[in-house]
């Protein structure tokens, strides 16, 4: 039933077919299951995750890059969602290196200023944080200071999605905070209905409504559900800033094969920053737990519930996959709000 929300209602009144549609972002995910969002919405309408959560879609080969780096003597500066992410051989967690859990790239700086040590930044996340890693880097940060970059860019992993057909999409709920950043444009080009979404419920439920509205049009172009915030042209600067710092390279994802052109890599003026070079690490293809079915959830077609781990071997405190590990991450957010369906 849908309740009183005007909105539900609209969408149970209009919904005339089955409908899957995915959203790319953990925070949606968050608020989707805090307010139970799924309940308001008629049964063929189908709301599935995609490659959202940026710690998620970190591949191992990465995390253990991070590990290789902290065992060379660095100190590892890293978001807490990052810490107990399993790598081949533990998680920086475990590792007993010099590993300090910081806001963002502003208070890594801060301690490589402090030390004569090598302070290393895991520098995670979307189009949403790169602009700020870019603009640090552009004060010129103190020589014993690098990143290693794991950052990825959406409409690449997107396209991807499209590509395979797996999941029967009809439609993308957009985040809202990443194209705050980037505008509306890039998406222009998927041939499928894409509406940007706020956080509130209210939000999502509108999104949800004008996806359905341009199916039943007949139309797929990106609409904007949330224009108190997002406009058509995002910020150019911070995008100016992302690209003078970075340039776009292909790279594996959590759950994907090496998408072309879906991470972002120091460009070579910036090198000294980049801590692969300055330590030569090798980031190595990903080998995955067997039972652990993260990648599938990360492509829309599994849920949490589907993995014969969840809430067993996997819990929060016991993570086999990211997906428990972060709050972004689908596993930790239904163990949380003990959604079971
Ligand atoms: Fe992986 Fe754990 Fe989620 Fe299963 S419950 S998919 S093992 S993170």
């Amino acid at each position: 039933m849908a309740g009183k929300n005007p909105i539900a209602e609209k969408i149970h009144e209009l919904t005339d077919r089955d409908l899957t549609f995915m959203h790319v972002c953990g925070t949606h995910e968050a608020a989707i299951a805090r307010h139970g969002i799924r309940s308001l919405l008629p049964k063929n309408v189908k709301i599935v995750m995609g490659p959202g959560c940026p710690v998620c879609i970190t591949p191992q080969g990465e995390i253990d890059a991070a590990l290789e780096l902290a065992t060379k003597g660095c100190i590892i500066a890293t978001y807490g969602d990052l810490l107990r992410v399993p790598g081949s051989n533990g998680s920086l967690e475990s590792c007993g290196a010099d590993v300090r859990v910081v806001q963002g790239i502003f208070k890594a700086i801060e301690i490589a200023k402090s030390t004569d040590k090598e302070v290393v930044f895991i520098s995670v996340g979307f189009e949403t944080t790169a602009p700020t890693v870019a603009a640090m880097l552009l004060t010129n940060p103190p020589k014993n200071f690098s990143i290693l970059s794991c950052h990825r860019l959406v409409p690449p992993a997107m396209k991807w999605l499209l590509s395979q057909g797996e999941a029967a999409l009809h439609g993308f709920v957009l985040p809202g905070h990443v194209l705050t950043v980037t505008g509306l444009d890039e998406y222009r080009q998927f041939p499928v209905p894409q509406v940007v979404a706020g956080f509130e419920p209210d939000d999502i439920l509108l999104g949800i409504l004008m996806l359905i509205q341009q199916i039943r049009d007949g139309v797929a172009r990106v609409d904007n559900a949330y224009p108190r915030v997002v406009n058509d042209e995002g910020n150019p600067k911070a995008i100016a800033v992302m690209n003078q710092v970075f340039e776009p390279c292909d790279v594996e994802w959590r759950g994907f094969p090496v998408i072309p052109l879906s991470g972002l890599k120091l460009r070579e003026e910036f090198s000294q920053y980049d801590a692969q070079k300055k330590f030569g690490v090798e980031i190595k293809p990903t080998k995955k737990h067997a039972a652990c079915i993260c990648d599938k959830i990360l492509r829309g077609i599994a849920s949490p519930v589907d993995c014969k781990l969840f809430d067993k071997t996997c819990t929060p405190r016991t993570p086999v996959g990211p997906c428990m590990v972060s709050h972004e991450g689908a596993c930790k957010i239904w163990h949380h709000y003990h959604i079971r369906n």
